[in-house]
Parts: C-alpha cells; sequence; structure tokens
C-alpha cells in the first residue's frame, strides 16, 4: 500500500475534488502547498517569516524555505500513515528537493511508498471550458456556455443579472497559464514514470468516474 500520493494536474482538471475524496477514504491529510505556506505566514512561523520577507520584496520564496516548511508538516503526527501532496513537487528540482525532505525524515521515500498521479486532459477542454464560463455578478451563479448555459442567453436564472466573464477567465490568459503548466510538468511526468512511480488517469470525464477509476488505480 502506497503512503504518499502526489496528484498532477493542470488547475480545473478536477484534482482538488479527487484528493479531497482520497484524503477522506483513507483518512490521511490532504497538503496543498499553497495553503500550507499561507498558513505559515499567517501564524508567523520561523519559515513564514521568511517566506513572507520575500513575498513582500515581489519575489518567488525560495526552494529551501518552501522545503523546511513542508519537511515540518510532513513530520506531523497526522502524517504518520501517509499523506497527499497537492502542488509540490511541480518541477523537477522540486522533486529531488521532496526526495531529500524524504530522505532525512527517513521514514517513506518516493521509489517504494510514493506514486505520482498524472490527471491526463488536453489542457484545450480546460482553455474552452475557461473561456465558455460566466458568471453571476449579483448571486455568484456559473454558467458555461456549453455544457450548463443559462435560459436566456447571457442573463441569469435566478436574479436575471447580466452575467460577466471573470478577467482572468479571458481566452490569453487561460492559455499562458496552462503553458507554463505544461513546461513544468511535462519533465515531471517524464521523472516520475522512469522512476517507474507513474501512474495516469483519464480526467476528461465525469468526477464520479474518475473516482472510480482512481480507487481501481490505486487498488483500493
Ligand atoms: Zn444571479
Amino acid at each position: 500500500m502506497k503512503k504518499v500520493f502526489i496528484f498532477l494536474g493542470p488547475p480545473g482538471s478536477g484534482k482538488g475534488t479527487q484528493t479531497s475524496r482520497l484524503a477522506d477514504k483513507l483518512s490521511i491529510p490532504h497538503i496543498d502547498t499553497g495553503s500550507l505556506l499561507r498558513k505559515n505566514i499567517q501564524d508567523n512561523t520561523e519559515y513564514g517569516i521568511i517566506a513572507k520577507s520575500y513575498i513582500d520584496k515581489g519575489q518567488l520564496v525560495p526552494l529551501e524555505v518552501v522545503s523546511n516548511i513542508i519537511k515540518d508538516r510532513l513530520t506531523k503526527d497526522d502524517c504518520s500513515q501517509g499523506y497527499i501532496l497537492d502542488g509540490f513537487p511541480r518541477s523537477i528540482e522540486q522533486a529531488e528537493a521532496l526526495k531529500d525532505i524524504l530522505d532525512s525524515i527517513g521514514k517513506f521515500n518516493l521509489k517504494d511508498d510514493a506514486v505520482a498521479i498524472y490527471f491526463n486532459i488536453d489542457t484545450e477542454i480546460l482553455v474552452q471550458r475557461l473561456i465558455n464560463r460566466r458568471s453571476c455578478p449579483k448571486c455568484g451563479t456559473i454558467y458555461n456556455l456549453i455544457s450548463n448555459p443559462p435560459k436566456i442567453m447571457d442573463y441569469c436564472d435566478i436574479c436575471d443579472t447580466k452575467l460577466v466573464t471573470r478577467k482572468d477567465d479571458n481566452e490569453k490568459t487561460a492559455r499562458a497559464r496552462f503553458e507554463t503548466y505544461e513546461k513544468e510538468t511535462a519533465p515531471l511526468y517524464e521523472y516520475f514514470k522512469q522512476m517507474g512511480i507513474l501512474k495516469e488517469i483519464e480526467a476528461d470525464n465525469p468526477i464520479s468516474e474518475i473516482w472510480e477509476n482512481l480507487k481501481a488505480i490505486l487498488s483500493l
């Protein structure tokens, strides 16, 4: 039975839903690196303070600082039976750092205890989903012009307000985001594949189907 679950997938691939379900099923923590970093900053932890000093200067938080925050989290009691990593690693360099973290903790190791689950989805599908998304500025209802259109074009079914496109939903932003993702993740895919710990899941499926496939892949 694997203990360390690494989720790889583009934003909007439904990865978040599946990680939460898996965390519930296995009663292990879901460690989302973004939230972890924010929490350390909020709590003024030793590394949180260092991280904030970089963010305040508009700089990226160095990998060494992120590694220390992650290592600190992974040594907590609730991680003793395993954990799900989401958002880390995102590059080969980070994967190497994760290997070092696990080696220094000495409990689990990547090759024997980890599985990397790659959410395979054509990013063009995700771009189309994003650019067809409309939301109601008044009540917050989300529509999709293709899969879930409003009854009257451009107007909210519930409160009749004119729908808007969120600024970050525009095509150019969406494409740039996925390009960055692909550039970073492609080498990581190969890295885990060569290590023999990569599993792929078709992510252009309904949520319940992805979940069934995920359980099958992990023999749960
Ligand atoms: Zn509305």
